[in-house]
């Protein structure tokens, strides 16, 4: 990794518009190559890759979240260094990616992209969806993170504030989602299913469970 932090580190894959790095292409002649020999079915590969960006992968983070909004403890040190309060769950990352949490509250609302490339919390989030990569995407959220939300269903109120947070390779964001309303009795456990990778990129919230929705 450089050892310049005042710049977007390019060392990384995935630059999105870009031409495809080494490893891309390597991964891609691979796949290519075990399909044609009929030893991966492509549907399979896809279903592997989805679970990554929406199940297994976004499943540490949910659990940091899930704590922090039980532990009032755990969220204090998780404000103030997000890298330990993650590690201290286990999720450690062998380059141990400087972590910072930016908190939702009523009136304050947290976007988070990657304008450069595609920098993405992976310890916690898995792998980045396809539209985080996209250069729509990281253009439009930081001229216009309001019509990103909008895009993605989510309409904040005129009062609330939006602030947008550039990832870079050694300093990645991660959004704590507001807890919603009626999970009040709630266990950590159910609370962490709650909660989607979309709540922690910060381009929707966390949904009510549907028993407590009026
Ligand atoms: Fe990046």
């Amino acid at each position: 990794m450089s050892s310049d932090t005042n710049h977007h580190d390019h060392t990384h894959d995935d630059h999105g518009q870009e031409t495809p790095s080494a490893t891309a292409l390597r991964v891609k002649a691979l796949e290519s190559l075990l399909v044609e020999k009929g030893l991966v079915d492509p549907a399979a590969l896809d279903a592997i890759v989805d679970a990554y960006e929406t199940k297994i992968g976004p499943r540490n983070g949910a659990r940091v979240v899930a704590r922090a909004w039980t532990d009032p403890a755990y969220k204090a040190r998780l404000i103030a260094d997000a890298t330990s309060a993650i590690e201290e769950i286990g999720f450690v990352g062998s380059d141990r990616p400087h972590m910072i949490v930016v908190e939702n509250t009523p009136s304050v609302h947290n976007l988070v992209v990657c304008t450069l490339c595609s920098c993405y919390p992976w310890l916690v989030l898995g792998l980045p969806p396809v539209w985080y990569k996209s250069s729509a995407y990281r253009s439009r959220a930081v001229i216009d993170p309001r019509g990103v939300l909008n895009d993605f269903g989510l309409t904040l109120e005129e009062g609330v504030a939006v602030r947008v947070w550039d990832s870079t390779a050694e300093l990645r964001y991660l959004v704590l989602p507001e807890r919603p309303a009626g999970t009040e009795g709630m266990h950590e456990d159910a609370l962490a299913e709650l909660v989607t990778r979309d709540s922690m990129v910060g381009v929707a919230k966390v949904a009510a469970p549907k028993e407590a929705a009026p």
